[in-house]
């Protein structure tokens, strides 16, 4: 039996927040019901401007979905068969599998054990005559080392993608992450820190040719009505999707500060029991996630489990070891850092709707276990 007295806690609490937004949500979906434009219309385009401003990038653009918006961007970067494109086994399918859906082949390179996110001095050993690009991933709402990154970019000729899926608002030496590549692409799935009721997503570029090229590949390759001039997708934001985000987009900078308040109180608490998330002056996290790292972690999950409360594990198998990606010969041990992470890491419940009552009893069934466990 639990003795958590707040039910269960998940591990984002998504009707909480709709308590909070649900009359403007309402106001704005009946605007949408009665304008009869469903796609491409208004608040899609409001949207764009605003989170294009929003990261400091000159255009932006809706989309149907995260995993989309990567899609979309190696199509506009002309990449497709017998190219590869590097990122890291540590992170969400999508960030590999969009690769191979463009028919290229993913190229993996493994982590820093701090950050979790690709070690950009690993990187030039995987460059091969091949490289066009480079997918950045900001994991967990950390930036990558983008400095690091673009420079051998640079001196490779290669493209830089920032899959920023996880990272909207973070900053990087000062500046919002999204627009330092040529391409930044970020998902809207509910869960995510800016999240729709549904599937969204967008991409962003400074390049006036490049936004072009992505307009008219997300829309069947047209850019005027049953003109085709390539063969495109159809991977639109819709009105709804939008119309809520726009809601949504007002209390971005509020729940983000919230997450970073949540995140330094487990840090706080919890960093002398076991590798807590590490923070540099000019890598800012925004916490998606907030994930610990300990030998035990499956049975401090499952003692939190018989309190009521979640946690989860982002991600369980790397990319390089998934079944779909057999066909890259990649082996157990190619990537020591990755894989071990992938055994010890535990998210812990985040969101922007924690009460610090609630996180205070997460912290110390945490602590119990750990005084037994540890
Ligand atoms: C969520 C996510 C995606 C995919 O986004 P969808 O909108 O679910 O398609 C891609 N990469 C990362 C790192 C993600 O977290």
């Amino acid at each position: 039996m639990s003795d958590n007295k707040f039910g269960q806690i998940p591990m984002v609490d998504l009707k909480e927040e709709l308590r909070l937004i649900r009359d403007p949500v309402l106001s704005m979906l009946t605007e949408v019901l009665d304008s009869g434009d469903y796609i491409l219309g208004d608040k899609g385009e409001q949207l764009e401007k605003q989170l294009a401003q929003y990261v400091n990038a000159s255009y932006g653009l809706g989309v149907a979905n995260g995993t989309d918006a990567l899609q979309l961007s190696l199509r506009a970067l002309n990449i497709g068969p017998g190219d590869e494109v590097i990122t890291t086994p540590f992170t969400f399918f999508a960030s590999g599998e969009a690769i191979a859906q463009v028919g290229a082949k993913p190229v993996f390179v493994d982590i820093e054990e701090e950050t979790y996110n690709i070690d950009p001095s690993k990187i030039e050993q995987a460059i091969t005559q091949n490289t066009k690009a480079i997918i950045a991933v900001h994991l967990y709402g950390q930036s990558a080392k983008m400095k690091e990154i673009v420079e051998i970019a640079k001196t490779h000729h290669l493209r830089v993608i920032e899959d920023a899926c996880q990272a909207i608002g973070t900053e990087y030496d000062g500046k919002r992450i999204g627009a330092i590549g040529d391409i930044g692409c970020f998902s809207f799935f509910p869960s995510k820190n800016l999240g729709a009721f549904g599937d969204a997503g967008l991409v962003v570029t400074n390049q006036k040719q490049l936004h072009e090229k992505l307009s008219e590949l997300r829309n069947h390759g047209s850019e005027k009505k049953y003109h085709h001039s390539s063969i495109g997708m159809n991977s639109r934001l819709d009105e709804f999707q939008a119309a809520v985000l726009l809601v949504k987009l007002y209390y971005l900078d509020i729940f983000l500060h919230k997450r970073k308040e949540v995140a330094n109180r487990y840090t706080e608490h919890l960093s002398h029991l076991f590798k807590t998330p590490r923070t540099t002056d000019n890598r800012e996290h925004t916490f998606h996630q907030y994930c610990i790292e300990l030998d035990n972690r499956d049975e401090l999950a499952a003692a939190l489990k018989d309190h009521g409360i979640a946690s989860a594990i982002y991600y369980p198998i790397p990319l390089h070891l998934q079944e779909a990606f057999h066909y890259l010969h990649y082996k157990e041990g190619d990537f020591p850092i990755a894989e071990k992470t992938a055994k010890r890491i535990l998210a812990l419940p985040i969101s922007p709707m924690l009460s610090f009552q609630k996180q205070d009893y997460i912290i110390s069934t945490v602590k119990r276990f750990m005084e037994t466990n540890g």
